[in-house]
């Protein structure tokens, strides 16, 4: 690959370690994704989690997929910037050596992890930019809960309480992108890392 840092606009990209956050089925990982295929100046952190894999997703690049073990020995010797256990059940978290090496690197780093994470990284890095993911409407996010058609009836109310409780975060972030369409708000994403759009 050419230069990583080529596109990094230097007056913008002060805060090397950005937060993107936001309620369930918001489209994080879609956002995600786009960043990962189109912003390859970008580094997006590799989370490791208890969860399997899902169809097409690699260890490695999507997730670290790791045991309970594991996961309990990367938090008790201090690699976890930050974890969580999201929607009650699966372990996610944040391995700092990674993000520290990329930061020291000058990459603009991109976390996409859960609320109660992103308080986590507030605490332990309050430098960092903090972006909140949000629906264009509360219709819209049911929509796309609904839509995706991968949980049951009642797994969906118990993400639609935790999404309730979670758009009421807003407040607590730096900035929030309304991902109305893909495309622009990984735009929006990217420029606020410093990163122009070249395309
Ligand atoms: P999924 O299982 O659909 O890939 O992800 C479920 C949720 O886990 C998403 O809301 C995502 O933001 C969150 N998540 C993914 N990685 C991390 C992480 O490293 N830390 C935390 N706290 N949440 C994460």
């Amino acid at each position: 690959m050419s230069d990583p840092s080529a596109g990094v606009d230097a007056e913008t990209a002060s805060t090397p370690v950005t937060v993107l956050a936001g309620p369930t089925a918001v489209g994080k990982g879609t956002v995600s994704a786009a960043i990962r295929a189109r912003y390859p100046e970008i580094w997006l952190s590799v989370s490791a989690t208890t969860r399997a894999p899902r169809p097409g997703e690699v260890d490695g690049v999507h997730y670290r997929f790791v045991s309970e073990e594991e996961f309990s020995s990367l938090i008790e010797n201090g690699q976890m910037l930050e974890w969580a256990v999201v929607h009650g059940r699966n372990k996610y978290g944040t391995p700092r050596g990674p993000v520290e090496q990329k930061v020291a690197e000058g990459r603009p780093v991109l976390l996409e992890i859960d609320l109660a994470g992103a308080r986590q990284v507030r605490d332990s890095l309050p430098e960092a930019q903090f972006v909140f993911l949000a629906p264009p409407d509360w219709d819209t996010l049911v929509d796309r809960l609904v839509g995706r058609g991968t949980e049951d009836a009642e797994e969906r109310e118990r993400r639609l309480a935790t999404a309730r409780v979670e758009l009421a975060a807003e407040d607590e972030f730096d900035v929030t992108i309304v991902n109305d369409t893909v495309d622009r708000a990984a735009a929006e994403l990217a420029r606020l890392l410093g990163v122009r759009d070249l395309t």
